[in-house]
């Protein structure tokens, strides 16, 4: 599943392939994949003559910024890819929605396996998010009202490579949660973006066990935690994400960061610190993997 580095290569990609290109006419060949509004004929009916603006990211979903101040939400979940191609490029069975451009070329959204979704939201809203100190989740009903983009993102929390995600800032948020790092890592109230490729190789780089108590860590160790989180999506976005099963950029093509990968899927292989073999757990119905010797779990944070 494409975590932060990978929606944000696919961003950055579209960002200097896309903006400024007006949408068309869009087609969409599998009703599911359009999230907002409803029904589909709609959304198509909504989307078309915008022009994109420019394209960010927010948690782990491509924001397609439009001219009149809507936002085009892209959640690639699984299998997700935005493809941008000629007109004439071969059909592909796989692609959910075509949005074709007025320059001729197509914004192609792929889908495998489905769990994508795309949404079309009213602008406003989106600064705020994740700035203040709840992690209360609040789930979008749909149809009721218009959402805004930012309330879409209510129950994230804060983008861990943004500026204001401050040592300070994690510690207070560690603090007072009881739970085991690697859950607290996926969560994604607790902090936007991470998912289980990520987390695991934070805590190697942390050199904390994914088990400890996020309360009962040293300052030390708050810090450790920080600053490992932050390089390894940093270094994932320059080597354009971590291709493991279906993710692709853009143009494309795979991500270079699988090999770079440390503990994530490196099972019996030696830690490349200390060389002791690779342990893997299961944490909260999640594959985990951690180096025993560098990563130790003090007795107290023991699980009962
Ligand atoms: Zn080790």
């Amino acid at each position: 599943m494409p975590e932060l580095p990978e929606v944000e290569t696919v961003a950055r990609d579209l960002q200097h392939s896309v903006a400024g290109a007006t949408i068309v006419h869009a087609h969409v060949s599998w009703d599911r994949t359009i999230r907002h509004p409803q029904p589909p004929e709609r959304f198509v009916a909504e989307i078309e003559g915008a022009t994109i603006l420019r394209v960010s990211r927010r948690a782990k979903t491509v924001l397609l910024h439009l001219e009149d101040g809507r936002v085009m939400t892209v959640a690639l979940r699984m299998t997700g890819a935005l493809i941008v191609a000629a007109a004439d490029a071969d059909p592909d069975p796989y692609v959910r929605v075509v949005f074709s451009l007025a320059d001729g070329r197509q914004l192609r959204y792929r889908d495998v396996r489905k769990f994508g979704r795309i949404g079309l939201w009213p602008g406003g809203g989106l600064r705020s998010v994740g700035a203040g100190r709840g992690s209360r989740s609040r789930k979008v009903a749909e149809g009721a009202r218009r959402y805004r983009i930012g309330e879409v993102f209510s129950g994230h929390g804060p983008e861990p490579l943004s500026r204001t995600f401050t040592v300070g800032r994690l510690a207070e948020r560690l603090g007072r949660r009881s739970a085991r790092l690697k859950s607290l890592l996926l969560d994604q109230a607790f902090i936007a973006g991470v998912g289980n490729i990520y987390a695991d190789e934070a805590l190697w780089r942390a050199r904390l066990h994914p088990l400890r108590r996020a309360d009962g860590l040293a300052d030390g160790e708050v810090r450790r935690l920080h600053r490992a989180v932050r390089q390894v999506l940093r270094e994932a976005i320059a080597n354009r994400g971590s291709s493991l099963r279906d993710y692709v950029g853009a143009d494309g093509e795979p991500g270079a960061n699988a090999e770079r990968l440390a503990v994530y899927r490196r099972t019996e292989q030696p830690c490349l610190r200390c060389g002791t073999r690779i342990e893997r757990i299961v944490v909260g119905q999640r594959s985990t993997h951690f180096c025993p010797r560098c990563q130790p779990l003090p007795v107290a944070s023991v699980p009962s």
